[in-house]
Protein backbone atom coordinates (compact mmCIF):
# COMPACT_ATOMS: atom_id res chain seq x y z
CA UNK A 1 0.00 0.00 0.00
CA UNK A 2 2.97 2.44 1.01
CA UNK A 3 4.35 1.09 -2.31
CA UNK A 4 1.53 2.18 -4.03
CA UNK A 5 0.90 5.46 -2.56
CA UNK A 6 4.47 6.55 -3.82
CA UNK A 7 3.91 5.15 -6.79
CA UNK A 8 0.61 7.49 -7.53
CA UNK A 9 3.03 10.48 -5.67
CA UNK A 10 5.77 10.23 -8.21
CA UNK A 11 2.64 9.54 -11.06
CA UNK A 12 0.95 12.69 -9.89
CA UNK A 13 4.40 14.80 -9.93
CA UNK A 14 5.48 13.43 -12.82
CA UNK A 15 1.99 14.60 -14.71
CA UNK A 16 1.63 17.70 -12.41
CA UNK A 17 4.87 18.63 -13.78
CA UNK A 18 4.44 17.82 -17.50
CA UNK A 19 2.04 20.41 -17.46
CA UNK A 20 3.50 22.37 -15.10
CA UNK A 21 3.65 26.24 -15.12
CA UNK A 22 6.92 26.94 -14.38
CA UNK A 23 6.82 31.20 -14.21
CA UNK A 24 3.32 31.00 -12.48
CA UNK A 25 5.03 31.88 -9.27
CA UNK A 26 7.48 35.11 -8.61
CA UNK A 27 9.95 34.69 -5.85
CA UNK A 28 8.31 38.66 -4.48
CA UNK A 29 10.83 37.71 -0.96
CA UNK A 30 14.89 36.33 0.23
CA UNK A 31 15.72 36.14 3.59
CA UNK A 32 18.19 33.64 3.10
CA UNK A 33 21.77 32.84 5.81
CA UNK A 34 24.38 31.26 3.49
CA UNK A 35 27.52 29.90 4.89
CA UNK A 36 30.35 29.73 2.45
CA UNK A 37 33.71 27.36 3.10
CA UNK A 38 35.51 27.97 0.72
CA UNK A 39 38.34 25.29 0.90
CA UNK A 40 35.42 23.09 0.29
CA UNK A 41 33.88 25.10 -2.24
CA UNK A 42 30.78 24.46 -0.63
CA UNK A 43 27.51 26.38 0.55
CA UNK A 44 24.71 25.38 3.28
CA UNK A 45 21.60 27.84 2.80
CA UNK A 46 18.71 28.09 5.56
CA UNK A 47 15.89 30.74 5.31
CA UNK A 48 12.33 31.54 4.26
CA UNK A 49 11.17 32.92 0.57
CA UNK A 50 7.72 34.06 -0.25
CA UNK A 51 6.01 32.55 -3.83
CA UNK A 52 2.98 34.93 -5.37
CA UNK A 53 0.74 33.18 -7.83
CA UNK A 54 1.32 35.88 -10.63
CA UNK A 55 -0.96 33.40 -12.93
CA UNK A 56 -4.63 33.55 -13.64
CA UNK A 57 -4.99 30.01 -12.40
CA UNK A 58 -5.42 28.91 -8.35
CA UNK A 59 -1.85 27.40 -7.90
CA UNK A 60 -1.10 23.94 -6.03
CA UNK A 61 2.30 22.96 -7.62
CA UNK A 62 5.66 25.47 -7.75
CA UNK A 63 9.13 24.37 -9.33
CA UNK A 64 11.81 25.56 -7.61
CA UNK A 65 15.36 25.77 -8.99
CA UNK A 66 18.49 26.05 -7.89
CA UNK A 67 21.97 25.23 -9.89
CA UNK A 68 22.23 21.69 -10.18
CA UNK A 69 25.35 21.65 -8.63
CA UNK A 70 23.27 22.23 -5.13
CA UNK A 71 20.42 20.14 -3.45
CA UNK A 72 17.63 20.46 -1.55
CA UNK A 73 18.06 19.42 1.80
CA UNK A 74 14.50 20.73 3.01
CA UNK A 75 10.89 22.49 1.81
CA UNK A 76 8.55 23.22 4.71
CA UNK A 77 5.13 25.29 5.20
CA UNK A 78 4.18 26.65 8.35
CA UNK A 79 6.75 24.81 9.46
CA UNK A 80 5.51 21.19 8.01
CA UNK A 81 7.21 19.42 5.62
CA UNK A 82 6.03 19.42 2.30
CA UNK A 83 6.30 16.74 -0.30
CA UNK A 84 8.77 17.49 -3.46
CA UNK A 85 10.07 16.06 -5.75
CA UNK A 86 13.64 16.69 -7.20
CA UNK A 87 14.61 16.53 -10.95
CA UNK A 88 16.95 17.65 -13.04
CA UNK A 89 15.87 20.25 -15.69
CA UNK A 90 18.12 21.04 -18.35
CA UNK A 91 18.13 25.65 -19.09
CA UNK A 92 21.30 27.82 -19.91
CA UNK A 93 19.91 30.23 -16.85
CA UNK A 94 22.72 28.32 -15.05
CA UNK A 95 26.41 28.06 -15.78
CA UNK A 96 26.31 24.12 -15.38
CA UNK A 97 23.43 24.46 -17.94
CA UNK A 98 21.17 22.63 -15.90
CA UNK A 99 18.92 23.40 -12.63
CA UNK A 100 17.67 21.11 -9.54
CA UNK A 101 14.53 21.94 -9.53
CA UNK A 102 12.22 20.97 -6.70
CA UNK A 103 8.32 20.78 -7.88
CA UNK A 104 7.00 20.86 -4.89
CA UNK A 105 3.20 20.22 -4.15
CA UNK A 106 1.69 22.72 -1.52
CA UNK A 107 -0.80 21.66 1.33
CA UNK A 108 -3.55 24.11 -0.69
CA UNK A 109 -4.29 25.32 -3.84
CA UNK A 110 -2.65 29.23 -3.99
CA UNK A 111 -5.51 31.70 -5.73
CA UNK A 112 -4.12 34.18 -8.32
CA UNK A 113 -2.60 37.12 -6.40
CA UNK A 114 -2.02 35.21 -3.57
CA UNK A 115 1.18 34.37 -1.57
CA UNK A 116 2.84 31.62 0.59
CA UNK A 117 6.18 31.24 2.40
CA UNK A 118 8.46 28.62 2.12
CA UNK A 119 10.88 27.60 4.56
CA UNK A 120 13.70 26.60 2.64
CA UNK A 121 17.35 24.38 2.70
CA UNK A 122 20.49 23.60 0.67
CA UNK A 123 23.37 22.74 -0.01
CA UNK A 124 26.28 21.90 -2.60
CA UNK A 125 29.01 23.30 -4.23
CA UNK A 126 29.62 26.56 -6.79
CA UNK A 127 33.05 25.37 -8.69
CA UNK A 128 33.91 26.91 -11.70
CA UNK A 129 31.89 25.75 -14.85
CA UNK A 130 31.94 26.82 -18.40
CA UNK A 131 29.97 23.82 -20.07
CA UNK A 132 26.77 26.22 -21.29
CA UNK A 133 29.29 28.41 -23.35
CA UNK A 134 31.80 25.01 -24.69
CA UNK A 135 29.16 23.36 -25.66
CA UNK A 136 27.86 25.25 -28.33
CA UNK A 137 31.64 26.09 -29.09
CA UNK A 138 33.15 28.43 -27.16
CA UNK A 139 37.02 27.27 -26.27
CA UNK A 140 37.28 26.88 -22.78
CA UNK A 141 40.58 29.11 -22.45
CA UNK A 142 38.18 31.68 -23.31
CA UNK A 143 35.05 30.62 -21.37
CA UNK A 144 36.64 30.58 -18.23
CA UNK A 145 37.32 34.50 -18.20
CA UNK A 146 33.64 34.83 -18.88
CA UNK A 147 32.07 32.12 -16.92
CA UNK A 148 34.12 32.92 -13.85
CA UNK A 149 31.77 32.09 -11.21
CA UNK A 150 33.01 29.84 -7.96
CA UNK A 151 33.77 29.14 -4.59
CA UNK A 152 37.04 28.33 -3.82
CA UNK A 153 39.77 28.60 -1.08
CA UNK A 154 41.77 31.78 -2.67
CA UNK A 155 39.38 33.72 -4.40
CA UNK A 156 35.58 33.26 -4.70
CA UNK A 157 32.91 35.09 -6.67
CA UNK A 158 29.55 34.28 -7.24
CA UNK A 159 26.56 36.12 -9.29
CA UNK A 160 23.01 35.30 -9.40
CA UNK A 161 19.96 34.36 -11.78
CA UNK A 162 21.59 34.14 -15.02
CA UNK A 163 25.08 33.05 -14.14
CA UNK A 164 24.83 30.78 -11.06
CA UNK A 165 20.95 30.04 -9.56
CA UNK A 166 22.64 30.11 -5.78
CA UNK A 167 18.53 30.89 -5.18
CA UNK A 168 15.98 29.36 -5.76
CA UNK A 169 14.21 31.19 -9.08
CA UNK A 170 11.12 30.02 -11.20
CA UNK A 171 11.73 30.23 -14.94
CA UNK A 172 11.09 28.17 -18.34
CA UNK A 173 14.22 26.26 -19.66
CA UNK A 174 16.72 28.88 -21.26
CA UNK A 175 18.93 27.27 -24.32
CA UNK A 176 22.42 29.42 -25.11
CA UNK A 177 21.70 28.11 -28.79
CA UNK A 178 18.19 29.30 -29.38
CA UNK A 179 18.80 32.81 -30.70
CA UNK A 180 17.76 34.83 -27.49
CA UNK A 181 16.11 32.20 -25.46
CA UNK A 182 19.04 32.93 -22.75
CA UNK A 183 18.35 36.28 -22.74
CA UNK A 184 14.41 36.26 -23.16
CA UNK A 185 14.00 34.02 -20.19
CA UNK A 186 16.77 36.11 -17.96
CA UNK A 187 15.47 39.35 -18.61
CA UNK A 188 11.55 37.68 -18.01
CA UNK A 189 12.59 36.34 -14.78
CA UNK A 190 14.53 40.12 -14.15
CA UNK A 191 11.43 42.09 -14.92
CA UNK A 192 9.31 39.99 -12.40
CA UNK A 193 11.63 39.83 -9.46
CA UNK A 194 12.70 43.40 -10.17
CA UNK A 195 10.39 44.70 -7.04
CA UNK A 196 11.13 41.60 -4.98
CA UNK A 197 13.10 42.23 -1.72
CA UNK A 198 16.48 40.24 -1.00
CA UNK A 199 17.72 40.16 2.76
CA UNK A 200 21.37 38.01 2.80
CA UNK A 201 23.62 36.92 5.71
CA UNK A 202 26.20 35.85 4.44
CA UNK A 203 29.10 33.84 6.69
CA UNK A 204 32.67 32.75 5.53
CA UNK A 205 34.65 29.98 7.57
CA UNK A 206 38.29 29.27 6.51
CA UNK A 207 40.47 27.44 7.92
CA UNK A 208 43.39 29.35 7.18
CA UNK A 209 43.56 31.55 10.25
CA UNK A 210 46.41 33.48 9.20
CA UNK A 211 44.24 35.30 6.70
CA UNK A 212 41.83 38.12 6.70
CA UNK A 213 39.37 37.39 4.98
CA UNK A 214 37.11 40.46 2.99
CA UNK A 215 33.68 39.28 2.15
CA UNK A 216 31.94 41.79 -0.28
CA UNK A 217 28.19 41.45 -1.47
CA UNK A 218 27.00 45.06 -2.28
CA UNK A 219 25.47 47.42 -3.03
CA UNK A 220 24.50 50.33 -1.13
CA UNK A 221 22.20 53.11 -2.04
CA UNK A 222 20.29 53.85 0.88
CA UNK A 223 16.89 55.31 -0.99
CA UNK A 224 16.81 51.38 -2.50
CA UNK A 225 18.51 49.12 -0.43
CA UNK A 226 20.63 49.13 2.85
CA UNK A 227 23.12 46.90 2.24
CA UNK A 228 26.05 46.63 4.13
CA UNK A 229 29.54 45.62 2.43
CA UNK A 230 32.73 43.28 4.20
CA UNK A 231 31.87 44.22 7.26
CA UNK A 232 33.80 43.17 9.81
CA UNK A 233 36.55 41.49 8.48
CA UNK A 234 37.70 39.06 10.70
CA UNK A 235 40.15 36.04 11.13
CA UNK A 236 39.04 33.16 9.32
CA UNK A 237 35.56 33.85 9.67
CA UNK A 238 33.67 37.28 8.62
CA UNK A 239 29.94 37.87 8.09
CA UNK A 240 28.17 40.30 6.05
CA UNK A 241 24.49 41.71 5.74
CA UNK A 242 23.30 42.66 1.95
CA UNK A 243 20.18 43.78 0.74
CA UNK A 244 18.60 44.65 -2.26
CA UNK A 245 15.04 46.39 -2.22
CA UNK A 246 13.67 46.26 -4.52
CA UNK A 247 16.33 44.23 -6.48
CA UNK A 248 15.20 46.36 -10.04
CA UNK A 249 17.80 45.09 -12.37
CA UNK A 250 21.04 44.33 -9.79
CA UNK A 251 22.02 40.80 -9.71
CA UNK A 252 22.75 39.58 -6.33
CA UNK A 253 26.98 38.92 -6.43
CA UNK A 254 29.16 37.93 -3.78
CA UNK A 255 33.37 37.95 -3.20
CA UNK A 256 35.81 36.84 -0.62
CA UNK A 257 39.04 37.14 -0.84
CA UNK A 258 42.09 37.99 0.93
CA UNK A 259 41.84 41.89 -0.22
CA UNK A 260 44.68 44.51 0.20
CA UNK A 261 41.90 47.28 1.48
CA UNK A 262 42.67 50.82 0.18
CA UNK A 263 39.79 52.35 0.83
CA UNK A 264 38.86 56.07 1.27
CA UNK A 265 35.53 57.16 1.83
CA UNK A 266 33.19 57.30 -0.58
CA UNK A 267 35.14 54.44 -2.26
CA UNK A 268 35.33 50.73 -0.86
CA UNK A 269 38.67 49.67 -2.64
CA UNK A 270 39.84 46.03 -2.60
CA UNK A 271 42.82 44.67 -4.95
CA UNK A 272 44.99 41.68 -4.75
CA UNK A 273 48.39 41.74 -3.88
CA UNK A 274 50.71 42.27 -7.19
CA UNK A 275 48.35 44.65 -8.62
CA UNK A 276 49.23 47.82 -6.92
CA UNK A 277 49.68 49.80 -9.80
CA UNK A 278 46.33 49.54 -11.24
CA UNK A 279 44.65 49.51 -7.89
CA UNK A 280 46.53 53.34 -7.54
CA UNK A 281 44.67 54.44 -10.60
CA UNK A 282 41.81 53.59 -9.24
CA UNK A 283 42.99 55.40 -6.11
CA UNK A 284 44.13 58.66 -7.93
CA UNK A 285 40.91 58.79 -9.66
CA UNK A 286 38.45 59.23 -7.42
CA UNK A 287 39.45 62.96 -6.64
CA UNK A 288 38.12 64.08 -10.31
CA UNK A 289 35.75 61.71 -10.72
CA UNK A 290 33.95 62.41 -7.51
CA UNK A 291 34.28 66.13 -8.73
CA UNK A 292 32.35 65.14 -11.65
CA UNK A 293 29.61 62.93 -9.96
CA UNK A 294 29.28 65.41 -7.96
CA UNK A 295 28.72 68.70 -9.81
CA UNK A 296 26.35 66.93 -12.22
CA UNK A 297 24.36 64.57 -9.30
CA UNK A 298 24.95 65.45 -6.75
CA UNK A 299 26.89 64.16 -3.29
CA UNK A 300 27.08 60.42 -3.30
CA UNK A 301 24.86 59.12 -0.54
CA UNK A 302 26.25 55.80 0.07
CA UNK A 303 29.70 53.78 -0.40
CA UNK A 304 30.33 52.27 -3.60
CA UNK A 305 33.02 49.80 -3.89
CA UNK A 306 35.55 48.35 -6.40
CA UNK A 307 37.46 44.73 -6.32
CA UNK A 308 39.68 43.29 -8.09
CA UNK A 309 39.72 39.85 -9.62
CA UNK A 310 42.37 37.26 -9.21
CA UNK A 311 42.34 36.02 -12.87
CA UNK A 312 43.40 39.20 -15.02
CA UNK A 313 41.17 38.65 -17.75
CA UNK A 314 37.85 38.07 -15.95
CA UNK A 315 35.46 39.92 -17.48
CA UNK A 316 34.28 42.49 -15.02
CA UNK A 317 30.34 42.48 -13.56
CA UNK A 318 28.60 44.98 -11.49
CA UNK A 319 26.24 44.40 -9.25
CA UNK A 320 24.39 47.56 -7.94
CA UNK A 321 27.22 49.96 -6.61
CA UNK A 322 29.52 46.85 -6.55
CA UNK A 323 32.06 46.08 -9.53
CA UNK A 324 34.13 43.76 -10.07
CA UNK A 325 37.23 44.63 -12.50
CA UNK A 326 40.34 43.39 -12.77
CA UNK A 327 43.38 46.19 -11.40
CA UNK A 328 45.75 44.21 -13.14
CA UNK A 329 48.19 46.30 -15.16
CA UNK A 330 46.39 47.81 -18.32
CA UNK A 331 43.01 46.83 -16.89
CA UNK A 332 42.87 49.59 -14.90
CA UNK A 333 43.15 52.25 -18.20
CA UNK A 334 39.23 52.18 -17.32
CA UNK A 335 39.57 53.20 -13.65
CA UNK A 336 37.70 57.07 -14.24
CA UNK A 337 35.48 55.96 -15.88
CA UNK A 338 34.61 53.19 -14.09
CA UNK A 339 34.98 55.10 -11.03
CA UNK A 340 32.22 57.47 -12.70
CA UNK A 341 29.61 55.17 -13.47
CA UNK A 342 29.93 53.74 -9.78
CA UNK A 343 29.53 56.68 -7.73
CA UNK A 344 26.82 57.82 -10.45
CA UNK A 345 24.40 55.03 -9.36
CA UNK A 346 25.64 56.24 -5.05
CA UNK A 347 24.63 59.51 -5.67
CA UNK A 348 21.08 58.53 -8.02
CA UNK A 349 19.28 55.77 -6.69
CA UNK A 350 16.51 54.90 -8.99
CA UNK A 351 14.25 51.08 -9.21
CA UNK A 352 13.90 52.23 -12.88
CA UNK A 353 17.03 50.72 -14.94
CA UNK A 354 16.80 52.85 -17.90
CA UNK A 355 17.22 56.18 -15.31
CA UNK A 356 19.68 54.05 -12.98
CA UNK A 357 21.93 52.27 -15.47
CA UNK A 358 20.89 54.58 -18.76
CA UNK A 359 22.49 57.96 -16.54
CA UNK A 360 25.80 56.02 -15.41
CA UNK A 361 26.65 55.09 -18.65
CA UNK A 362 25.45 58.59 -20.39
CA UNK A 363 28.16 60.49 -17.17
CA UNK A 364 30.89 58.00 -18.58
CA UNK A 365 30.55 59.59 -22.11
CA UNK A 366 30.06 63.18 -20.64
CA UNK A 367 33.09 62.30 -18.38
CA UNK A 368 35.15 61.03 -21.70
CA UNK A 369 34.11 64.73 -23.13
CA UNK A 370 35.01 66.54 -20.18
CA UNK A 371 38.95 64.72 -20.58
CA UNK A 372 38.87 64.32 -24.37
CA UNK A 373 36.62 66.70 -25.67
CA UNK A 374 33.12 65.75 -27.78
CA UNK A 375 34.43 62.92 -30.43
CA UNK A 376 36.10 61.11 -27.44
CA UNK A 377 32.94 60.94 -26.05
CA UNK A 378 30.71 59.90 -29.14
CA UNK A 379 33.25 57.11 -29.82
CA UNK A 380 32.51 55.84 -26.27
CA UNK A 381 28.83 55.74 -27.03
CA UNK A 382 29.61 54.05 -31.01
CA UNK A 383 30.70 51.50 -28.89
CA UNK A 384 26.88 51.35 -27.35
CA UNK A 385 25.61 51.06 -30.76
CA UNK A 386 26.29 47.76 -31.74
CA UNK A 387 24.55 46.18 -28.82
CA UNK A 388 20.97 47.11 -29.98
CA UNK A 389 21.60 48.34 -33.56
CA UNK A 390 20.68 44.50 -35.02
CA UNK A 391 17.95 44.30 -32.76
CA UNK A 392 16.76 47.97 -33.54
CA UNK A 393 16.63 47.28 -37.05
CA UNK A 394 13.66 44.76 -36.68
CA UNK A 395 11.31 47.36 -35.03
CA UNK A 396 12.68 50.32 -37.71
CA UNK A 397 10.45 48.56 -40.31
CA UNK A 398 8.95 46.61 -38.14
CA UNK A 399 4.46 46.88 -37.88
CA UNK A 400 3.38 49.48 -35.10
CA UNK A 401 1.70 47.14 -33.03
CA UNK A 402 5.23 45.46 -32.82
CA UNK A 403 5.97 45.92 -28.66
CA UNK A 404 10.08 45.73 -28.83
CA UNK A 405 11.97 46.81 -25.85
CA UNK A 406 10.41 50.05 -25.03
CA UNK A 407 13.10 51.99 -22.62
CA UNK A 408 10.20 52.79 -19.85
CA UNK A 409 10.19 49.20 -18.93
CA UNK A 410 12.72 46.87 -20.25
CA UNK A 411 15.02 44.63 -18.71
CA UNK A 412 17.28 44.03 -21.41
CA UNK A 413 20.65 45.25 -20.43
CA UNK A 414 21.75 46.56 -24.63
CA UNK A 415 18.66 49.11 -23.69
CA UNK A 416 18.80 49.87 -20.57
CA UNK A 417 22.16 50.44 -20.82
CA UNK A 418 23.29 50.94 -24.37
CA UNK A 419 20.26 52.88 -25.99
CA UNK A 420 19.27 54.49 -22.51
CA UNK A 421 23.01 56.22 -22.47
CA UNK A 422 22.26 57.75 -26.15
CA UNK A 423 18.67 58.51 -24.92
CA UNK A 424 20.27 60.85 -21.95
CA UNK A 425 22.94 62.20 -24.29
CA UNK A 426 20.42 63.20 -27.25
CA UNK A 427 18.02 64.95 -24.54
CA UNK A 428 21.32 66.76 -23.20
CA UNK A 429 21.70 67.51 -26.46
CA UNK A 430 17.84 69.26 -26.74
CA UNK A 431 17.40 70.76 -23.33
CA UNK A 432 21.04 72.03 -22.72
CA UNK A 433 23.12 70.89 -19.60
CA UNK A 434 21.81 73.19 -17.22
CA UNK A 435 18.35 72.27 -17.65
CA UNK A 436 19.05 68.99 -17.63
CA UNK A 437 21.50 69.09 -14.03
CA UNK A 438 18.15 70.63 -12.85
CA UNK A 439 15.96 67.81 -13.27
CA UNK A 440 18.46 65.49 -12.40
CA UNK A 441 18.83 67.26 -8.80
CA UNK A 442 15.32 67.53 -8.94
CA UNK A 443 15.02 63.64 -9.90
CA UNK A 444 13.27 61.29 -6.78
CA UNK A 445 13.43 57.61 -7.15
CA UNK A 446 10.61 57.06 -5.07
CA UNK A 447 8.53 59.66 -7.11
CA UNK A 448 9.66 57.97 -10.26
CA UNK A 449 6.09 55.76 -10.79
CA UNK A 450 4.10 57.23 -13.05
CA UNK A 451 5.17 56.61 -16.43
CA UNK A 452 5.52 60.40 -17.24
CA UNK A 453 7.56 61.60 -14.17
CA UNK A 454 10.66 61.70 -15.87
CA UNK A 455 9.42 63.79 -18.97
CA UNK A 456 7.29 65.82 -16.81
CA UNK A 457 10.23 66.84 -15.08
CA UNK A 458 11.82 67.29 -17.90
CA UNK A 459 9.73 69.71 -19.74
CA UNK A 460 8.84 71.75 -16.56
CA UNK A 461 13.03 71.85 -16.31
CA UNK A 462 13.07 73.30 -20.26
CA UNK A 463 9.84 74.82 -20.80
CA UNK A 464 10.46 72.67 -24.22
CA UNK A 465 8.10 70.15 -25.72
CA UNK A 466 9.06 66.90 -25.41
CA UNK A 467 6.32 64.54 -25.85
CA UNK A 468 7.06 63.45 -28.97
CA UNK A 469 10.73 62.69 -28.30
CA UNK A 470 9.58 60.35 -24.85
CA UNK A 471 6.75 58.71 -27.37
CA UNK A 472 9.22 57.89 -29.78
CA UNK A 473 12.33 57.13 -27.41
CA UNK A 474 11.24 56.13 -23.97
CA UNK A 475 7.40 54.71 -24.10
CA UNK A 476 7.88 52.95 -27.00
CA UNK A 477 10.21 51.30 -28.76
CA UNK A 478 10.04 52.45 -32.60
CA UNK A 479 13.20 51.68 -33.65
CA UNK A 480 15.93 54.15 -35.03
CA UNK A 481 16.00 57.15 -37.26
CA UNK A 482 17.15 57.40 -40.52
CA UNK A 483 18.29 60.37 -42.03
CA UNK A 484 19.17 61.35 -45.67
CA UNK A 485 19.57 64.95 -47.29
CA UNK A 486 16.02 64.84 -49.91
CA UNK A 487 17.02 68.01 -51.56
CA UNK A 488 19.81 70.52 -51.32
CA UNK A 489 19.54 73.95 -53.08
CA UNK A 490 22.77 76.12 -53.24
CA UNK A 491 21.57 80.09 -53.39
CA UNK A 492 23.50 83.09 -53.24
CA UNK A 493 21.82 86.75 -52.30
CA UNK A 494 22.43 90.20 -54.75
CA UNK A 495 24.90 90.83 -51.99
CA UNK A 496 26.81 87.85 -52.72
CA UNK A 497 25.25 86.02 -49.33
CA UNK A 498 25.29 82.54 -49.75
CA UNK A 499 22.31 80.23 -48.85
CA UNK A 500 21.84 76.78 -48.96
CA UNK A 501 18.07 75.51 -48.43
CA UNK A 502 18.08 72.09 -47.28
CA UNK A 503 15.24 69.47 -46.60
CA UNK A 504 16.19 66.49 -44.09
CA UNK A 505 13.94 63.30 -44.52
CA UNK A 506 13.74 60.57 -41.75
CA UNK A 507 12.78 57.44 -43.15
CA UNK A 508 12.66 55.89 -39.31
CA UNK A 509 9.98 55.65 -36.99
CA UNK A 510 11.69 57.80 -34.17
CA UNK A 511 12.22 61.51 -34.21
CA UNK A 512 15.10 63.27 -33.56
CA UNK A 513 16.72 66.74 -33.59
CA UNK A 514 19.83 65.73 -35.37
CA UNK A 515 23.37 67.75 -35.98
CA UNK A 516 24.11 68.89 -39.58
CA UNK A 517 27.58 70.24 -40.94
CA UNK A 518 27.96 72.18 -43.78
CA UNK A 519 31.58 72.41 -45.37
CA UNK A 520 32.62 75.00 -47.74
CA UNK A 521 35.25 76.06 -48.80
CA UNK A 522 37.35 76.81 -45.64
CA UNK A 523 35.12 76.21 -43.24
CA UNK A 524 32.34 73.80 -41.63
CA UNK A 525 29.25 75.60 -40.02
CA UNK A 526 26.66 73.12 -37.87
CA UNK A 527 23.29 73.31 -36.78
CA UNK A 528 20.59 71.07 -35.41
CA UNK A 529 16.99 70.17 -36.92
CA UNK A 530 14.38 68.70 -35.37
CA UNK A 531 12.90 65.84 -38.03
CA UNK A 532 9.69 63.74 -36.69
CA UNK A 533 9.41 60.20 -37.49
CA UNK A 534 8.56 59.38 -41.08
CA UNK A 535 8.73 63.10 -42.29
CA UNK A 536 10.85 65.67 -43.74
CA UNK A 537 12.37 69.18 -42.82
CA UNK A 538 13.24 72.24 -44.42
CA UNK A 539 15.89 74.48 -43.03
CA UNK A 540 17.86 77.34 -45.01
CA UNK A 541 21.48 77.49 -43.82
CA UNK A 542 23.82 80.81 -44.17
CA UNK A 543 26.82 79.80 -45.29
CA UNK A 544 30.29 81.69 -45.16
CA UNK A 545 31.27 80.37 -48.60
CA UNK A 546 30.49 78.26 -51.67
CA UNK A 547 29.10 74.82 -50.09
CA UNK A 548 30.61 71.74 -50.90
CA UNK A 549 29.67 68.90 -49.06
CA UNK A 550 26.67 68.16 -45.94
CA UNK A 551 27.05 65.63 -43.00
CA UNK A 552 24.07 64.54 -41.05
CA UNK A 553 24.87 63.08 -37.85
CA UNK A 554 27.58 63.64 -35.50
CA UNK A 555 26.99 60.38 -34.41
CA UNK A 556 25.05 61.88 -31.15
CA UNK A 557 21.81 60.16 -32.81
CA UNK A 558 21.58 56.41 -33.05
CA UNK A 559 20.76 55.30 -36.45
CA UNK A 560 19.65 52.25 -38.61
CA UNK A 561 22.07 53.16 -41.38
CA UNK A 562 24.75 55.59 -41.78
CA UNK A 563 25.99 54.91 -44.98
CA UNK A 564 23.17 57.88 -46.47
CA UNK A 565 24.65 60.80 -44.04
CA UNK A 566 26.38 62.47 -46.79
CA UNK A 567 25.21 65.26 -49.36
CA UNK A 568 27.97 65.91 -52.12
CA UNK A 569 26.82 69.35 -54.01
CA UNK A 570 28.16 68.98 -57.61
CA UNK A 571 31.16 71.24 -58.53
CA UNK A 572 29.97 74.89 -60.32
ZN1 LIG B 1 25.76 50.46 -13.44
Amino acid sequence: MKCFAALCLLYFCASAASALDREAFTVTKYDLEIRLEPEQQRLGARGKISLRNDSTQPQRVVALQLSSSLNWRSIRVAGEPVQYVSQPYSSDIDHTGALSEAVVTLPSAIKPKDSVELQIGYEGVITADATRLTRIGVPEAIAKHTSWDQISPLFTAVRGAGYVAWYPITTESADFSEGNSLFEVTDRWKARAAKSEFKLILKVESNRSEEVLHLLCGTEAPELTSAAVAEPPGNASARAECEWKPLGAVTPMFAVASYVDLSKAPLKLFSLPGHEQGAGKYANALEPATAFVTGWFGPAKGSVTIADFADPHAAPFESGTMLLASMAGEDSKLAGINLVHELVHASLPSAKPWVYEGLAHFAEAMYRQEQGGRQAALDLLGLHRAAFLDAEKEYTSAPSESKGQPLISTFDEAYYRSKAAYVWWMLRDLVGAEALKTVIAKYRAADDIEPKYVENLMTNGSKRDLAWFFDDWVYHDRGLPDFKVQSAHPWTTEKGVHFVTVTLENAGRAGAEVPLTVSYDGGEISTRLEVRANSTTTTRIEVPGTPTRILINDGSVPESDLSNNVFTFAAP
